[in-house]
């Protein structure tokens, strides 16, 4: 395990507004206002702010980490996808991916450098847990985004990279918060996903907030999904369900289910009658995802047809269903991927196997 040095300096980003005040404690109000719109509006580290005084950056570059440090970029052919690898201090890495739709800019974000849920399947869990990502390397990633997204906006965050945002609760809810507030980001617009950890699911619904709650299904029958999903032995399928169930009732949001269709795997019509009785009883919205195809890993994603069967049976039993479309096929675009084929260059491992909790 990888943890952040107990001397690690905070990132800039991991400060609030009174937490900077502090820092700058003897600087004059409109400096920390200078710092505080550098940071959020400009997204730049005070030890680059040209507007402070030289003496004053240098302070700072003692005072405050660097703590994202580009690894390596993806873009995809059509400009759409952009995958992002960051350093971390400690050692550890994390990806950000950002995609462009007609009408509004994503961010993908990471919580955790790894993942401790164990999915077989997913590059991210295969590679075990590091460390929790910290509030300010989740917000500095959003800052980048921004910058990389420009001249669009940057309107949408979801939590869906890598980890499970839900093990790392109190950042990644400290995170949404300054996102909303900090980053004026509505919370419509931001959504967390979960491999379906209850206690967290029940604790997030009573946090007064209007922000999504996306939850990685993938099956829905407790046999197939402890297979695909090993978390699903401790909060099996009708904790999960109920648990959306209180969401939806607390926020007035429905949930939404997330179902990566695997050849030959989750994608039978007995498969979709299941989803469709569960979806139907939280009334949630079933997101389907065609998994990313990957080297390395011997499932591949289902053909176009059967996911378009798959959703009429959804449909046909009054379940709202999106097809997703696949993102960056061109790029290492399911989440863990980029990592595993970046230390793959270096380390001449071949095997690169799939995300699938978090395929687009
Ligand atoms: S699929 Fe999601 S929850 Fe499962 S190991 Fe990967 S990142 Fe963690």
């Amino acid at each position: 395990m990888t943890a952040a040095p107990a001397e690690q300096l905070p990132s800039p980003w991991d400060l609030n507004r009174d937490q900077l005040a502090e820092l700058l404690d003897g600087q004059p109000n409109y400096r920390v206002d200078q710092v505080w719109k550098g940071l959020n509006e400009q997204g730049t580290h005070p030890a680059d702010l040209t507007v402070l005084p030289k003496a004053l950056r240098e302070e700072l570059d003692t005072k405050l980490a660097r703590s994202l440090e580009l690894a390596t970029e993806q873009r995809s052919n059509d400009g759409a996808t952009v995958k992002q690898l960051w350093n971390l201090s400690g050692g550890a890495s994390v990806e950000t991916v950002l995609m462009h739709y007609p009408k509004r800019s994503t961010v993908c974000v990471s919580s955790q450098a790894g993942c401790a849920m164990g999915c077989g399947f997913c590059a991210t869990g295969q590679a075990g847990y590091e460390r929790h990502l910290t509030v300010g390397e989740i917000l500095e990633q959003v800052v980048h985004a921004r910058a990389a997204a420009a001249p669009r906006r940057l309107s949408n965050v979801v939590f869906m990279g890598m980890g499970e945002p839900f093990a790392n609760y109190d950042r990644v809810v400290t995170a949404v918060k300054r996102l909303m507030t900090d980053f004026e980001i509505g919370a419509r617009k931001i959504t967390v996903s979960t491999v379906g950890l209850v206690p967290q699911m029940l604790r997030f619904a009573e946090e007064g907030m209007q922000v999504g709650l996306a939850v990685s299904l993938h099956a829905a029958n407790d046999e197939l999904r402890t297979e695909l999903v090993p978390i699903n032995e401790r909060h099996p399928i009708d904790d999960v369900v109920a648990a959306a169930q209180l969401f939806r009732d607390r926020t007035g949001r429905r949930v939404s289910y997330e179902w990566a269709m695997i050849d030959g795997v989750n994608d039978r019509p007995r498969d979709a009658a299941e989803l469709a009785d569960v979806a139907y009883r939280s009334f949630a919205h079933v997101n389907l995802i065609p998994l990313n195809p990957t080297p390395g890993w011997p499932t591949t994603g289902s053909p176009r047809g059967r996911i378009r069967e798959f959703a009429s049976i959804l449909e046909d039993r009054g379940v709202n269903v999106t097809v997703r479309a696949n993102r960056g096929t061109d790029i290492d675009a399911a989440c863990g991927q980029l990592r595993s084929s970046h230390a793959g260059s270096e380390t001449a491992s071949g095997s690169v196997p799939v995300e699938l909790g978090r395929s687009s």
